[in-house]
């Protein structure tokens, strides 16, 4: 079905029970099936102004359908405020074109030693219930020769946090970034935070945190990946 160059979901009829069954586990239990954030082709077709245009119209049938009424003052505002906010803030990391802008150094000093980033405020949004999920990200690197800017640690945590998410995905994505740009293996990433899919509803648990991690290169190794968690502790 499509609408305004947009592919709607698939509609109920075409849904077997089976198939919403095996949906609503997999959100629910934070699945996830690639660690590329799954993207149509025609992710770019529209403008930011023409995104913000549809989804605008689109929440608005949200509210409507709710119950609300929209000519209320306080909630006019809102379908516009949310598609505004979706499209040039919480998931602007999904265009390419928001990629920051990364100028690596040479490491003149020599510095061999990890290069720890810790406590990075990191906000994101679960993929599966369109709610926060918040907390720390701690990163570190050895240099290969090249050095980063610390500013710019924060803003690939930042780039790949603004899409909607699953932890596990967020954390690779970050890895393999900085993996990339700085040209070697010695990477290490750890998310520690708090989902509030699971702790406002479902199982509304609100002391749980969820941890994820890579470590490749000679983070695989015990030595440096515990000299790494003791800076993180
Ligand atoms: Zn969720």
């Amino acid at each position: 079905m499509k609408q305004n160059g947009i592919m709607l979901s698939i509609p109920r009829e075409e849904l077997t029970d089976e198939d919403i069954a095996v949906m609503e586990a997999m959100g629910d239990d934070h699945l996830y099936t690639s660690e590329e954030t799954p993207m149509r082709a025609d992710a770019f077709e529209m403008s930011d102004a023409e995104k913000i245009d549809t989804i605008a119209y689109h929440f608005r049938e949200i509210m409507n359908t709710l119950g609300l009424d929209l000519t209320d003052d306080s909630l006019r505002g809102t379908p516009r405020r949310v598609a505004k906010m979706y499209v040039k803030e919480i998931f602007s990391g999904l265009n390419p074109a928001n990629k920051p802008d990364i100028a690596l150094f040479d490491n003149k000093y020599g510095y061999g030693e990890m290069l720890v980033e810790k406590d990075i405020t990191l906000f994101s949004n679960c993929e599966h219930h369109f709610v926060p999920i918040y907390g720390r990200a701690h990163v570190a690197y050895i240099s290969g020769g090249k050095v980063i800017g610390l500013s710019k640690l924060n803003r690939i945590v930042q780039y790949f946090a603004q899409r909607p998410q699953v932890q596990e995905r967020l954390t690779m994505q970050i890895g393999r970034e900085l993996q990339r740009i700085l040209g070697t293996e010695d990477v290490a990433v750890v998310i520690d935070a708090k989902h509030m899919c699971v702790s406002t509803r479902g199982i509304k648990d609100t002391a749980s945190a969820t941890v994820t991690s890579f470590y490749e290169g000679r983070f695989k190794e015990e030595k440096t990946r515990s000299e790494f968690l003791r800076y993180i502790s």
